[in-house]
C-alpha cells in the first residue's frame, strides 16, 4: 500500500524546497511537521546564503574556503556540486518569491568568518531566514501537497531492508498514524536543543538522526558540532545569535579589559573559523570573572548597524542595549549539526528509500567545521537532487563503509546501571559540561556512561517513540561516543587529552550503524 510517492518529514528549507520540487514532477507528496508549517531552524537564520556571485570571486575561491574550514575532512566531489549548483538554486529561490536584498539594484553581499570574499546573499537585513520559510510556506499552499501539522513522526517503518513508510503521532486528536511511500525523506534539521546553552528553536531536537539510527542506517562524524561564537549572553533572554555578519561589518571582539583579543589567536582575527573564535572567547572568558565577552559595533555608523541588523537592533534593544552606542555581551552556544544521517551526493541514506537532506544529512560537505551560510544551501542543493533522483526513478545505489570498533565503549558501559534521574536539562548541562566547546577523554567518559544509564532507564518506557526526550539520548549518546572515539582534535572537535591534529586520522570518518 503507498499513499505517497515522498514522504518528507520536515518544513524548513530543505524539506519545503524538496517538496516543491517533488510536487512539480506531478507527484504524490506529503510533508510531516512536529509543530507548526514555519517553525524551524531555518526561520531564525540570519547571515544568509553563500554564493560565489562577486565578479572577482569564482566557484574554486568558494571550494577551497568550504575545504580549509572541513579541516581535512570534507567529501571534495559533494562540495563541488554545493557550489557549482549554488546559483542555479538560489535562481529557483527567487523565482519562488524570495527577495534578496539589493543596493542600486546589485545584489549585496554580506562577509563572513573564513570567506576569503563578500559571498553572503541576505534577504530584509539579518531576516534571511525568516523570509525564506515565509515565501516557501506560502508556496506550498500553491500546490497539490498534503500537510499536516503538529505530527510527530516517531519510526521509520522498514520492510525487507526497504524504508516504506513512518509512524507518527498527531499531537490535536491524539491518534497514531502510519503513512506509506515510495520515498520517505528525512529533513528534520539539528540538535541544538541537547546542549544547556543554543542559539536554536525548540524543536532542533535531532529526531531525525536517532530515526534513521533506529531504522538501521549510517550515522556519521557526530563528534562535529558547531558552536557559535556570538550569543547573546544576558540574564532576561535565553541565548540569541549575534550573526557572523556583524563582525563581517567590522565589529570587533573584546574582553573584559576592553582589548582587542582576537589578533592574538588567528590571522583572520574576528573572521577567523569559528571553532577558533568559540575556543578564544571560552580562553579569554575563564581569564576574567565574567560569563562573556563583547563584541562592539560603536565604530560602525549608527545608520548602517540599524538597516543592516534590523532585528539584532531590536532584540537587543528590548532589553536596553542599544548596539550603535553600546557593547552586546556575547558567549559561545550550540549551533549547527555537522554530522548526521549518512548521505552520497543523491542525498540517499545507506537504507533503501530513505533520503536525507539540511542539518540532518551528512553529505560530507561541511567536513570537520561548517562554512558559514552553506548550510541553507546544503538543504536546497541536495534536496533539488533527492527529487530528480526519486521522481525519475533511478534505483537507489548501495554504499559500503567502514564502521567504528566500539569495543571501548562497551567496555564503558560495563557494569553501568539503569537511572530514573533524568530530564532534558539534566541532558542539556551533561551535553553542555561533557561534550562541549572543549572536551577531555575523562569528561566524555562521564558522559557516555550517564547517558547510557538513562538511555536504559528511558528504552523500557511505552511510547517512548513519541517523545522528543528518547530521540534526544539517542543522538546526544552518538555524539558522546563518537567524540569519545576521535582521539585528536579536529575542527569543531576539539579535547585537551588530544590537542593535536593526527595524520591517521585524515579522511576518517566516525560511521555508527546500530547493532555492530
Ligand atoms: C539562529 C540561527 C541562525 C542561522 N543562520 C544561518 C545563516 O545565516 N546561514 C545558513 O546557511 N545557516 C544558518 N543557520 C543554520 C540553518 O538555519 C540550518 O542549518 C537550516 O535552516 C536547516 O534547515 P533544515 O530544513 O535542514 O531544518 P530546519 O529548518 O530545522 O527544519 C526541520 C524541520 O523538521 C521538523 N521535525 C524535526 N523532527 C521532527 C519529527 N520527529 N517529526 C516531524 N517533524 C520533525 C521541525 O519541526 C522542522 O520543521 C542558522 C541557524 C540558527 C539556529
Amino acid at each position: 500500500m503507498k499513499d505517497y510517492d515522498m514522504i518528507i518529514i520536515g518544513s524548513g528549507i530543505a524539506g519545503l524546497y524538496t517538496a516543491l520540487k517533488g510536487s512539480e514532477f506531478k507527484k504524490k507528496v506529503k510533508i510531516i511537521t512536529k509543530t507548526s508549517l514555519q517553525e524551524c531552524n531555518t526561520k531564525y537564520a540570519q547571515g544568509g546564503i553563500a554564493a560565489a556571485i562577486d565578479p572577482m570571486d569564482n566557484f574554486e575561491n568558494h571550494v577551497e574556503d568550504t575545504l580549509k574550514a572541513g579541516a581535512g575532512l570534507c567529501d571534495k566531489e559533494a562540495v563541488d556540486i554545493l557550489i557549482t549548483n549554488a546559483v542555479d538554486r538560489i535562481v529557483d529561490l527567487i523565482n519562488y518569491g524570495v527577495m534578496f536584498d539589493t543596493v542600486n539594484g546589485v545584489i549585496s553581499l554580506g562577509r563572513e568568518g573564513a570567506h576569503s570574499f563578500s559571498r553572503v546573499l541576505h534577504a530584509g537585513g539579518d531576516s534571511t531566514g525568516a523570509i525564506i520559510e515565509q515565501t516557501l510556506s506560502k508556496k506550498i499552499k500553491d500546490y497539490d501537497i498534503d500537510v499536516s501539522e503538529n505530527t510527530y513522526v516517531g519510526e521509520i517503518i522498514v520492510e525487507n531492508k526497504k524504508a516504506v513508510g513512518i509512524k507518527a503521532y498527531n499531537k490535536i486528536n491524539g491518534k497514531k498514524e502510519e503513512f506509506y511511500g515510495s520515498a520517505i525523506v528525512l529533513a528534520t534539521g539539528g540538535a541544538g536543543e541537547l546542549f544547556y546553552y543554543n542559539t536554536t528553536p525548540e524543536v532542533a531536537t535531532g529526531d531525525g538522526v536517532s530515526l534513521a539510527w533506529n531504522a538501521g542506517a549510517v550515522i556519521a562524524d557526530m563528534e562535529f558540532f558547531q558552536f557559535h561564537p556570538t550569543a547573546l549572553k544576558h540574564p532576561k533572554v535565553p541565548p540569541f545569535l549575534i550573526s557572523e555578519a556583524v563582525r563581517g561589518e567590522g565589529a570587533i571582539l573584546r574582553n573584559s579589559k576592553m582589548e582587542a583579543f582576537m589578533k592574538n589567536y588567528h590571522p583572520m582575527a574576528e573572521l577567523a573559523p569559528r571553532d577558533i573564535v568559540s575556543r578564544a572567547i571560552v580562553t579569554e572568558i575563564s581569564k576574567s570573572n565574567e560569563d562573556h565577552v563583547y563584541l562592539d559595533l560603536t565604530h560602525i555608523p549608527p545608520e548602517r548597524v540599524i538597516s543592516r541588523f534590523p532585528t539584532i537592533y531590536r532584540t537587543c534593544k528590548s532589553i536596553g542595549i542599544d548596539i550603535s552606542k553600546d557593547l552586546i555581551p556575547v558567549a559561545p552556544a550550540a549551533h549547527f549539526m555537522i554530522g548526521g544521517v549518512k548521505t552520497n551526493t543523491w542525498g540517499e541514506t545507506t537504507l533503501e528509500n530513505l533520503y536525507a537532506c539540511g542539518e540532518v544529512a551528512s553529505t560530507g560537505v561541511h567536513g570537520a567545521n561548517r562554512l558559514a551560510s552553506n548550510s541553507l544551501l546544503e538543504g536546497i542543493v541536495f534536496g533539488k537532487r533527492i527529487a530528480e533522483r526519486t521522481m525519475l526513478g533511478y534505483s537507489w545505489s548501495k554504499q559500503k563503509y567502514d564502521y567504528e570498533d566500539i569495543t571501548k565503549i562497551k567496555e564503558i558501559e560495563k557494569n553501568v546501571n539503569e537511572s530514573n534521574e533524568y530530564s532534558v536539562e539534566d541532558l542539556q548541562k551533561t551535553m553542555w559540561k561533557n561534550v562541549g566547546i572543549i572536551r577531555d577523554g575523562n569528561m566524555l567518559k562521564e558522559a557516555i556512561k550517564k547517558i547510557y544509564s538513562w538511555k536504559l532507564a528511558n528504552d523500557k518506557l511505552d511510547d517512548k517513540i513519541y517523545t522528543e526526550l528518547y530521540h534526544m539520548l539517542n543522538v546526544a549518546y552518538l555524539m558522546a561516543i563518537s567524540a569519545y572515539l576521535r582521539t585528536e582534535s579536529r575542527g569543531s572537535h576539539y579535547r585537551t587529552d588530544y590537542p593535536e591534529t593526527k595524520e591517521e586520522w585524515n579522511g576518517r570518518h566516525t560511521y555508527l550503524v546500530k547493532g555492530e
